[in-house]
């Protein structure tokens, strides 16, 4: 039927038009197994039906696993770690606990990026410095003011607050999520990241040798709406401040390529993009930032469920951009680090993430060779932030 010579697509039959669709189908993959309308799912080609019993709610269905496979977990990191991502500081009550803590991981230095600036971040670094373990906490000044209220003159004032906080011990400048999505201007309108405003300040942590870290955007999921084909639908129905997708919002490109014109214009400054510049689930893009920008590392905070839902691209990735990519952490919860350490040391398969609404998916181990894991663990920090603690890493 489908070779008739001749034929415009007017003259071909219903049932001609069907088949058309269904070969049209089969030759690209599906983005999702279940074409059946709400509430069915597809139970032979083309067959939809409803289940018998009630369908539980997605906050409910927790299916237990019956996969039997090796499990090897990992407490304590292989080598000592950087965490260039944390925003924990010690005070006189909790430094105890904390070392004790990150002793048991192998986290050897805990970067604090909300060092604030001026006076408390002075203070932070002083307080830091009257304890013994002056090399196991490090800090990160903020932008002046929290980078409100930008007006004329703003980035050669905010340099030289930049300046004085390195003087009095911060090792690096953190730029928050807020600065570029939604802080305002004096005038009244979004902060852009790349707003020439800022580049004294850019350039002033060239000069000074520290790296900047800067948040920008969320995951790309956060900008669509909450529809049932959204991957991040639980997450935005439980989180307002995640919602991006309002009218007028910034886009999550706008903000990409914001973000990609301040790494272009300055080339003297070392960036590390937080949470993998957002770009974990498109490791082709997150390659090309990379190949761009000689000037910018990735660091894996919070976007361990990218990796562990593709180990063996992301191994690869690893492996070749290996001087390129930090560990960071973001949130000091002493049971969630050994997951980073099994994604990735070890070849599990099949295992839970700590946290359901970020990642309904499992975790597989990334099998990284020592080398690898070295410089993702502490070597790259080392160099890409020089007032790091020098001493005390195992030789090599
Ligand atoms: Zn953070």
């Amino acid at each position: 039927m489908l070779g008739v010579k001749g034929f415009g697509l007017s003259l071909v039959s219903m049932a001609g038009i069907a088949t058309l669709a269904a070969l049209a189908q089969e030759a690209r993959p599906r983005t999702h197994p279940n074409p059946c309308p709400p509430r069915q799912t597809e139970v032979r080609p083309g067959r939809c039906q409803a289940p018998e019993f009630p369908p539980p709610s997605i906050v409910d269905y927790r299916p237990r696993s019956t996969l039997v496979t090796d499990e090897h977990l990992v407490p304590k990191a292989k080598f000592p770690v950087v965490d260039i991502h944390s925003h924990t500081g010690p005070t006189a009550t909790t430094i105890d606990r904390l070392l004790k803590g990150m002793d048991a991981l192998n986290l050897r230095v805990l970067n604090n990026l909300s060092g604030g600036y001026g006076n408390s971040l002075k203070q932070n670094v002083d307080f830091i410095r009257t304890t013994k373990y002056a090399d196991r906490f490090t800090v990160f000044a903020n932008g002046l003011n929290g980078f409100s209220g930008v007006e004329g003159g703003y980035g050669a004032k905010a340099a030289a607050q930049l300046e004085q906080d390195v003087k009095n011990g911060a090792i690096g400048l953190k730029v928050f999520k807020q600065t570029g999505m939604r802080t305002t201007k004096r005038d009244g309108t979004r902060l852009a990241i790349d707003d020439p405003e800022l580049d004294p300040l850019w350039d002033a942590a060239g000069r000074l040798n520290i790296p900047v870290i800067i948040h920008t955007a969320e995951p790309q999921e956060f900008f669509e709406q909450p529809t049932l084909t959204n991957e991040r639908w639980l997450e935005l129905a439980l989180f307002r401040d995640r919602r991006n997708y309002d009218p007028g919002q910034v886009k999550f490109e706008t903000l990409m390529t914001e973000r990609n014109n301040l790494f272009r214009k300055h080339p003297k400054t070392r960036f590390i993009a937080a949470h993998f510049g957002w770009h974990g689930n498109d490791l082709g893009r997150a390659a090309k930032l990379l190949e761009a920008f000689p000037n910018v590392v990735l660091e894996v905070a919070a976007v361990l469920y990218d990796f562990g839902r593709q180990p063996r691209a992301a191994h690869d990735f690893f492996v070749k951009y290996q001087d390129r990519v930090l560990f960071g952490k973001d949130s000091y919860e002493t049971t969630e680090y050994p997951y980073y350490w099994r994604v990735f040391e070890t070849k599990d398969e099949y295992f839970d993430y700590y946290r359901d609404y970020h990642a309904f998916w499992k975790l597989y181990g990334m099998d990284l060779p020592d080398p690898a894991l070295r410089k993702l663990y502490y070597q790259n920090a080392l160099r890409v932030t020089p007032g790091l603690p020098r001493s005390g890493w195992p030789a090599g």
